[in-house]
């Protein structure tokens, strides 16, 4: 029998499901980290993993972080996420979604979902009809990863601002691993800006249509890409991205991408701390997804001015967190951390 309390990235979980349908073959697990300042939101990846333990670890990780992305975002919810182990022999058919729509229904209410990796707006308006727990809905909040970019944008314009002391982002350069929803649009805004850009993404077609897009722009190999000499490498293809040998070749002044769960060990926050690197918490700064789906729950209208002055609010937390990392000489993913935690005891009193 699995011991979930030993498994490393446990960290309190309060519920842990595991689901399975024989008739589709739907496989997958849902984990909810905490409902303490309400209903655990957090996507669905819909990924290729070898194995359910490799699964496990992803959807632990990613629903703790959904606990701290909804607190540093001052939004009432817990965290929770859903992944399903993709079968790529299979297609994912309407039964398909529908078996999963089921297993949301089961919790009733006590978890939310939507988009993420591998999950289609197509797959979002299919669960829509089957659940009333799906946010992301495209009549209302819609696609988040043009607001997850956005979020990540003005993140990179605050460090940017605070180390240089000055206003625009003309000639800067950024590099951007992972090319697709959340990379090509933060590729699109900060080309707008005249950033100089350098790509790089595993699908060919992707680093095509970023040249063309964005003429004098660059592509290089992915084994290469954290290692380019930039003011800003961001990091928005899929997790797991730093430990001590790539910290160790990068060679930019702040790190800032939408891919969460970049640091394979928290620990290693250090390790770009201590080499001048300012590191933007992954769950701070792709925040502005979450921020525009929660829409779909808090607002009676939504309202894409209101988002957009939320996801703005990221600018705020990133110059306090860059704040305290340096009055306290403390890495900004311990304070991000820390910030966050502050608010769910704070509220957790009031509630
Ligand atoms: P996506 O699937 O549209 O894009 C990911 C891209 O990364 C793809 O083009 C893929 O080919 C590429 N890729 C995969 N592995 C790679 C590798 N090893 N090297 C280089 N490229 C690689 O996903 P997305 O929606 O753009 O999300 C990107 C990241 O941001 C994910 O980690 C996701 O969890 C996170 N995120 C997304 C949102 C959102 O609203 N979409 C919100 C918050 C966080």
């Amino acid at each position: 029998m699995i011991d979930i309390t030993k498994h490393p990235e446990y960290d309190n979980h309060e519920l842990v499901s595991f689901f399975f349908d024989k008739k589709t073959g739907l496989r997958g697990i849902i984990a909810i980290h905490s409902t303490i300042l309400g209903p655990a939101v957090g996507g669905t990846r819909y990924f290729n993993y070898k194995t359910e333990s490799e699964a496990l670890d992803d959807v632990l990780r990613l629903s703790r972080g959904m606990t701290y992305k909804c607190a540093i975002s001052k939004a009432h919810f817990g965290g929770g996420k859903a992944v399903i182990i993709a079968d790529p022999k299979k297609k994912k058919t309407k039964e398909y979604l529908k078996a999963y729509a089921k297993q949301v229904n089961r919790l009733n209410g006590l978890f939310f979902t939507g988009e993420d990796v591998g999950m289609s707006m197509n797959d979002i308006k299919v669960l829509i009809k089957e659940s009333p727990f799906i946010i992301g809905n495209p009549k209302k909040a819609g696609d988040p990863s043009p607001w997850a970019a956005l979020g990540v944008f003005y993140a990179i314009e605050q460090s940017l601002e605070i180390i240089d002391k000055k206003r625009g982002l003309a000639g800067y350069t950024v590099a951007i691993k992972g090319l697709g929803k959340v990379g090509m649009e933060l590729a699109r805004l900060l080309y707008k800006q005249g950033v100089i850009l350098i790509g790089a993404d595993v699908d060919i077609l992707r680093n095509k249509e970023f040249l063309h897009r964005f003429p004098g722009s660059k592509i290089v190999p992915v084994s290469e890409i954290h290692k380019q000499k930039v003011d800003v490498y961001s990091p928005c293809a899929l997790g797991k991205e730093f430990n001590k040998k790539t910290i160790n070749q990068l060679k930019c002044r702040v790190v800032c991408g939408s891919a969460n769960n970049q640091l394979v060990d928290p620990k290693d926050g250090l390790l770009l701390y201590k080499r001048n690197i300012i590191y933007i918490t992954d769950y701070l700064a792709n925040a502005g997804g979450l921020i525009n789906v929660i829409a779909d729950l808090n607002q009676k209208k939504y309202s894409k001015k209101t988002i957009q002055k939320n996801v703005f609010k990221i600018k705020a937390t990133v110059k306090e967190i860059i704040a305290l990392s340096r009055k306290n000489k403390q890495p900004t993913n311990i304070i991000t951390d820390l910030v966050a935690e502050q608010f769910i005891l704070k509220n957790k009193k009031n509630n």
